[in-house]
């Protein structure tokens, strides 16, 4: 690889990236997720300063930390009491260099600006590897839907849309589903943004059928991140067939993860949410898979249940003493982590090494810690990241915003083929960027480096805004 020689006065690359990134922790403090996931890219685009002294004296990376707008703001409801409640509300336009902004809006009681800001960041180099003209940027509340009832999840999401209608559009900021925003919260949102703005067009996504909405978009994030592992295993001359797998969580993500692994012939071993982990031995076929699907989706229960119901099922409550979590500790080929955020801790990954999985393709934003991915890497196995392997959602997304552009559906076959096909096209992206950079194998790099050049020369294009 040539390095450009730095001129007198010039941070060398490795310098200027540990200042923008003391900068970035000094500015935004308390946002340890965002640092997180800012300090992962950074590593990456070492690689790339080296040989494009432009973006260095451009001071992209500055630019790229620093979302292009911040909206906060409160959201009040009446319970089902009467009483007043009052969550935050939020909104990160993180960038819009190549397209409105497009990100998930997440109601978990977790949520706050550091957790969002890394997801928004996220976003835009994963919008950019999909090939799609969309934006990144995230948003959601602390408010939480679960116990909630049906009247009390509506009235919290038409106060929250009635002060979002202002800053979206479907030209401007297309927002979409992620933890806790279903199909059922989707409705209530669009109905609001409807009532109150007096047009009906596609400025979410998710949306019912009926209603402009795509086949195959609740599908898309599972079906994508195993379309994207089995490239990884066909790369090795490999495949899914056979193979053990342990999948996260039990909503959206893991629900079509677990179809899609059944139809290359695997065998998903696991299930979780919040309160503890299912491990079925026997494997989770289509009628079980069934179930967790009408328990999660239409009772809203907890999974707990399936080991009553299944009684070869292994039911692990969660143990917050135990520093690991025994679902990474099953002996398995792939794992499939769907939840959240830093559910892989380096005592997960290491486990999970031990064990002999071959493979691991996020599912989840960010579900691997530093330390985990860099063990993943050292250990040399197939490492899908985040950004790239759960990218099928987003990008079905963009397919959604298509198809109500030009007012008409496509058949879920369509649909799902250009998924395939994109996963496909993103793997190859990353697989071969990683090369290109000197670190064959390495598709953290190559989804990293593969979605920054895209956004970054559209920036330099479109001059200092
Ligand atoms: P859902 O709300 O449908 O499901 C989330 C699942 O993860 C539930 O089983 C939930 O359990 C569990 N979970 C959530 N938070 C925690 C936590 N703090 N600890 C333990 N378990 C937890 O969300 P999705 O399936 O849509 O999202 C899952 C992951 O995939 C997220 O990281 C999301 O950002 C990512 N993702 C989603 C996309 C999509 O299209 N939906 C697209 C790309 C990424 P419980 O019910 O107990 O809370």
């Amino acid at each position: 690889m040539t390095s450009v020689m730095t001129p007198p006065g010039v941070k060398a690359p490795g310098d200027y990236i540990e200042s923008v990134m003391i900068s970035v922790k000094a500015k935004n403090p308390a946002e340890p997720e965002f640092h997180q996931a800012v300090a992962e890219v950074f590593d990456s685009l070492r690689l790339v300063l080296a040989k494009h002294p432009e973006y260095q004296s451009a001071r992209l990376l500055e630019r790229i930390v620093e979302p292009e707008r911040v909206l906060m703001f409160r959201v009040p409801w009446f319970d089902d009491l009467g009483n007043i409640q009052v969550n935050r509300g939020f909104r990160i336009e993180m960038n819009s260099a190549i397209g409105p902004y497009k990100g998930g809006l997440r109601f978990h009681p977790s949520v706050n600006l550091g957790i969002l800001k890394f997801l928004a960041f996220e976003q835009v180099f994963k919008n950019s590897l999909t090939t799609l003209p969309m934006g990144g940027g995230k948003g959601g509340s602390d408010f939480d839907p679960k116990g909630k009832s049906d009247n009390e999840v509506m009235r919290f999401c038409q106060s929250f849309m009635t002060e979002l209608q202002r800053h979206i559009g479907p030209d401007t900021d297309v927002p979409a589903g992620d933890i806790g925003v279903g199909g059922r919260e989707i409705g209530f949102l669009f109905g609001q943004y409807k009532r109150l703005r007096n047009e009906f067009t596609g400025v979410l996504t998710g949306k019912g059928l009926a209603w402009g909405g795509s086949l195959i978009r609740p599908e898309a994030t599972g079906y994508g991140c195993v379309y994207f592992a089995n490239e990884m295993l066909k790369s090795k001359k490999d495949s899914l067939e056979g193979k053990l797998c342990l999948v996260s969580g039990s909503g959206n993500v893991s629900q079509y993860t677990i179809e899609k692994l059944l139809d290359f012939g695997a065998k998903p071993l696991t299930v979780s949410d919040s309160n503890g982990v299912i491990y079925d031995p026997e494997g989770i076929n289509r009628e079980k898979l069934a179930f967790i699907i009408e328990l999660k989706n239409v009772k809203r229960g907890r999974i707990r249940d399936y080991a009553d119901h299944y009684k070869k099922a292994i039911f692990m409550p969660t143990d917050i003493k135990l520093e690991h979590n025994p679902l990474w500790n099953v002996k398995a080929d792939c794992a499939f982590p769907s939840a959240t955020q830093n559910e892989i801790t380096a005592k997960d990954a290491a486990n999970l090494i031990k064990n002999g999985v071959k493979l691991v393709a996020e599912g989840a934003n960010m579900p691997s810690t530093l330390d985990a991915t860099k063990m993943f890497l050292d250990a040399k196995i197939l490492y899908g990241p985040a950004k790239a392997a759960n990218a099928g959602g987003v990008a079905t997304s963009g397919l959604e915003m298509a198809q109500n552009s030009a007012r008409l559906s496509w058949t879920r076959q369509e649909v799902d083929d250009r998924l395939h096909k994109i996963m496909i096209a993103i793997h190859q992206n990353c697989y071969e960027t990683a090369e290109k950079y000197g670190t064959p194998g390495n598709l953290v790099n190559g989804a990293n480096i593969g979605g920054f050049l895209k956004v970054a020369n559209a920036m330099l294009d479109q001059g200092l805004v």
